[in-house]
């Protein structure tokens, strides 16, 4: 008899693992609590897969063998309680695909950075001519890639939340980036249970396996100290230097592995900023552990194209350079953003506050920051925080009127930045949509 998979949640991880799942011989159902988006109900269609959408059906659901649930579904959903307490195993889209391939993993994590890192270690690779497959939570589903792609290296961009579904997945090369307070509430509010959560994905890694991580974080750090893994640590840093690991020494790049050193000037990165550094020690971590030729890595890091939202710049009007970091939805990514500015700054703030604590960045905004604009539907918070801070303080509700004001208040030499430090979904659709939007006015200007 056919094993039954039943798939929660009708996105780009669910259909892929519908895909695979059939192909690999499991009877197929898909439930979505909500509308599922037409381009997935076609494919659904197309492979002629059993599906609901607006509702889960409880008796078509609880017979399953194994259960893939969508990242976005919280344990809390009513049907994933009901799954758990029958005993029934949930696992998350990596933890599916990934028993169908041998290929050499390279999964990445951290509150920040993880989507950057994955492109740039991904790009690495493929210069380097290594048939890699980017996936995870970019682009197309790891699942279907894993069906349809014979791929020798994954690079995985991995959330806490596809962490909290596995159960064997053990990448060869684990980074974790950073970790700061974000998700809390699919957390119980408690920042250890997202702390455990992101070392996941070093639970099932053996002695022949890596785990690069930040050792300057010290949430990391001290974490390790009490919670020991089996797999070879490689440390990065911005200020110690390792005999295996990665570090910066006067203004060069190192990553020093088995005797094995490459360096860089730090100034011939793509990518600027510190946090950009961190993320160029990450992958160019892995580069050399995989072996890759140095003059290789070296081109990859100085051609790299940045990701759209990303800091990316946008436009210079009268020498003010327009800045969109929309993906900035937390505090810690809006704090290496501003500290990446070497010119006064314009910056554009607010969104939906997911309960953040502002202070990190007055040092920052003292020293760069010229003037602000709260756009979101309820700056008050922003207003009390920031006012005694700078002189002009504005706040609107629309895009287009805060690239105005921005445009009238910066002079010559100055940086507009967009960094929110906050969601998007009070005005936008998402951050994607922020951007572009941002974007638009700015050209529209
Ligand atoms: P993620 O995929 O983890 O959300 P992104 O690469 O999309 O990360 O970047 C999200 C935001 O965090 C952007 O504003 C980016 O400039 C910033 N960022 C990138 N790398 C780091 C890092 N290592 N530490 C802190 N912030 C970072």
């Amino acid at each position: 008899m056919k094993k039954r998979l039943v798939i929660l949640g009708a996105g780009e991880s669910g259909v892929g693992t519908a895909i695979l799942a059939h192909a690999k011989g499991y009877e197929v159902f898909v439930s979505d609590f909500g509308e599922i988006k037409a381009k997935y109900k076609s494919v659904l269609n197309q492979y002629n897969f059993d599906w609901e959408e607006n509702g889960h059906t409880e008796a078509k659901i609880l017979n399953a063998a194994v259960v893939m649930k969508s990242p976005g579904i919280p344990d809390t959903a009513p049907i994933v309680k009901q799954l758990l307490e029958k005993g029934i195993l949930v696992v998350s889209e990596i933890e599916f695909a990934a028993q169908f391939t041998d290929a050499t993993i390279i999964g990445i994590t951290g509150s920040n950075g993880k989507t950057t890192t994955t492109l740039l270690a991904g790009h690495i690779l493929q210069q380097a001519g290594l048939n890699t497959g980017i996936a995870g939570n970019i682009g197309d589903s790891f699942a279907k890639m894993v069906l349809e792609k014979e791929i020798d290296t994954y690079v995985l961009e991995i959330s806490s939340f596809q962490l909290d579904g596995i159960k064997d997945f053990a990448p060869h090369i684990a980074i974790l980036l950073n970790i700061s307070p974000d998700h809390l509430d699919r957390y119980d509010n408690k920042f250890e249970n997202y702390i455990a959560s992101k070392f996941r994905i070093a639970m099932n890694q053996k002695e022949t396996d890596y785990l690069i991580y930040d050792a300057d974080d010290p949430v990391i750090v001290n974490w390790l100290e009490k919670h020991p893994v089996k797999s070879k640590l490689l440390p990065f840093s911005m200020n110690q230097t390792f005999k295996e690991g990665a570090y910066i020494e006067n203004n060069n790049l190192f990553t020093n592995i088995d005797n094995n050193t490459f360096t860089m000037a730090t100034q011939n990165l793509a990518l600027r900023g510190k946090h950009n550094t961190k993320n160029a020690m990450a992958a160019s971590t892995v580069a050399n552990l995989l072996k890759i030729r140095k003059a290789t890595i070296r081109e990859s890091l100085e051609g790299f194209q940045g990701v759209e939202h990303r800091l990316e710049q946008v436009l210079k009007i009268n020498n003010v350079q327009y800045i969109n970091d929309s993906k900035a939805t937390n505090v810690n990514a809006t704090f290496y953003a501003l500290d990446s500015m070497s010119e006064p700054t314009v910056w554009i703030v607010g969104g939906v506050d997911k309960g953040n604590d502002y202070r990190d960045l007055y040092p920052l905004i003292n020293e760069k920051v010229k003037a602000i604009i709260c756009l979101g539907v309820d700056n008050s918070k922003l207003m009390s925080h920031f006012s005694n801070m700078v002189d002009v303080i504005v706040e609107t509700p629309s895009m287009k009127e805060a690239v105005k004001i921005a445009y009238k208040v910066a002079e010559r030499g100055d940086n507009v930045l967009l960094s929110p430090a906050c969601a998007s979904f009070d005005l936008f659709d998402n951050y994607e949509d922020r951007g572009r939007q941002f974007k638009e006015a700015v050209r529209d200007l």
